[in-house]
């Protein structure tokens, strides 16, 4: 497996990766720091992160894309995530949206809109959420109704990753009693109104509510079969999940950065606070929590990349990468003591950051229902 040390290939490509995100993107997202992007600036960005392969770095040779496994597009993720979460989040989705367009989409809805995704011009979303359901995807209100070929489509999404830059969204609609089905929304032609969500952190890019009108949707902009909705949300959980942990790990490498160079600095009773051994003790459990999320999330994008089905495996690297930052990040404020709560430092807006990412892509308590059921086979769910 390829998760435990980046190829020579993967070293190269992430090594100057990261110089471009140095020069071009950490002063960026400095300037932005807890304000809104706006869209036209992040269309400034978006183009030459595409250049690098995000969102196109997996996508099929045959589609435009580079052909590469999801672990080196996770390798590149993982750079941003820890200069911008912010950026990453939002890039996330986008890659994910590229990958659903090559394996989901009809033909003629993945020439129109695929080229624009990989080269960062053009902006998906995922609309699954709603006000009255979260956790259970199952309840989804939104309501498609079959009208000659197309499908009248009404509904509210909230908490939609992007969903204030969109150009489209994959909305998860109610098709029948018993079956969901995803149809590609296109803002101009079908038309949808979105407002964003001020949250505790990652307000520098777009949460938003999502609001369909008795938009008249092509059946053509179906994607995937009727009715299976909810079996490729499912996957697309799988695949989402230890991306999102990926999010969590950019958090504690750039916490575990700043800390390391702050208890090197900072000198109580005569000495720096690195060499007391609480502190020591607590830096060493950042370092040990981090690197065994890094393993639980590569193996899990190794799985999908080899063609194995790893829900459980996607679940425990969620669930643990982002508890495991919680408790980092909120041991990097401990450790900067006084400083740390202030805007001076970094490690106050990571701890908030860090808040956020046990919720979305499934709670920690609905990962840890999935990993129980996988194992005994009793399901919480029903
Ligand atoms: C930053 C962010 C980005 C997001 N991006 C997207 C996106 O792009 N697209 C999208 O569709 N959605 C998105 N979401 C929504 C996210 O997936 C939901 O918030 C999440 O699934 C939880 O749903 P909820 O907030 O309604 O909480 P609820 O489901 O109401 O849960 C509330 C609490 O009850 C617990 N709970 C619920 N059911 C059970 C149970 N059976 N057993 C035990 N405990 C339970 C939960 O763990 C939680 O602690 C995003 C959310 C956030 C915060």
């Amino acid at each position: 497996m390829t998760y435990v040390l980046p190829t020579e290939e993967q070293q190269l490509a992430v090594d100057s990766f990261r110089k471009f995100l140095e020069s071009e993107i950490r002063p960026f997202a400095r300037q932005y720091t807890d304000r809104f992007i706006p869209k036209e600036a992040m269309l400034e960005i978006t183009p030459a992160l595409a250049e690098f392969g995000l969102p196109g770095a997996d996508i099929q040779e045959e589609f435009g894309g580079l052909g590469l496994p999801l672990v080196t597009r996770a390798m590149l993720l993982e750079e941003l995530m820890t200069v911008s979460v912010d950026i990453g989040l939002f890039m996330m989705i986008n890659c994910g949206i590229a990958r659903f367009l090559a394996n989901l989409a009809p033909a003629h809805l993945r020439e129109r809109y695929l080229p624009g995704v990989m080269a960062g011009r053009v902006f998906g979303a995922f609309g699954i959420s709603e006000p009255d359901v979260g956790s259970n995807v199952i309840d989804i209100k939104t309501k498609g109704v079959r009208d000659g070929d197309h499908w009248v489509i009404n509904g509210e999404k909230t908490w939609i990753t992007g969903g204030h830059y969109s150009d489209f969204f994959i909305c998860t609609t109610r098709t029948s009693e018993k079956g969901l089905s995803h149809f590609l929304i296109d803002r101009e032609e079908h038309g949808y109104e979105t407002r964003n969500i001020e949250k505790i952190a990652l307000n520098s890019q777009s949460t938003a509510q999502i609001f369909v009108t008795d938009a008249r949707v092509p059946h053509s902009n179906m994607c995937g079969e009727e009715g299976v909705g909810l079996k490729n949300t499912v996957k697309e959980f799988e695949m989402a999940r230890p991306h999102v942990g990926l999010l969590s790990i950019g958090l504690m490498r750039a916490s575990l950065e700043e800390t390391i160079a702050y208890a090197k600095e900072r000198k109580q009773f005569g000495k720096v606070i690195a060499s007391h051994q609480l502190i020591a003790a607590k830096i060493a459990e950042m370092a040990t929590l981090l690197d065994a999320s890094k393993l639980m999330c590569y193996r899990a994008l190794s799985m999908i990349d080899m063609g194995i089905r790893c829900d459980m495996q996607s679940s425990m690297a969620k669930w643990f990468a982002t508890e495991s930052a919680v408790k980092v990040c909120r041991d990097a404020v401990q450790i900067h003591g006084g400083n740390g709560l202030t805007k001076e430092f970094n490690v106050e807006r990571l701890a908030r950051e860090a808040i956020v990412i046990p919720i979305p892509d499934g709670t920690t308590e609905i990962q840890k229902l999935i990993i129980a059921r996988a194992l005994t086979g009793v399901s919480a769910f029903v």
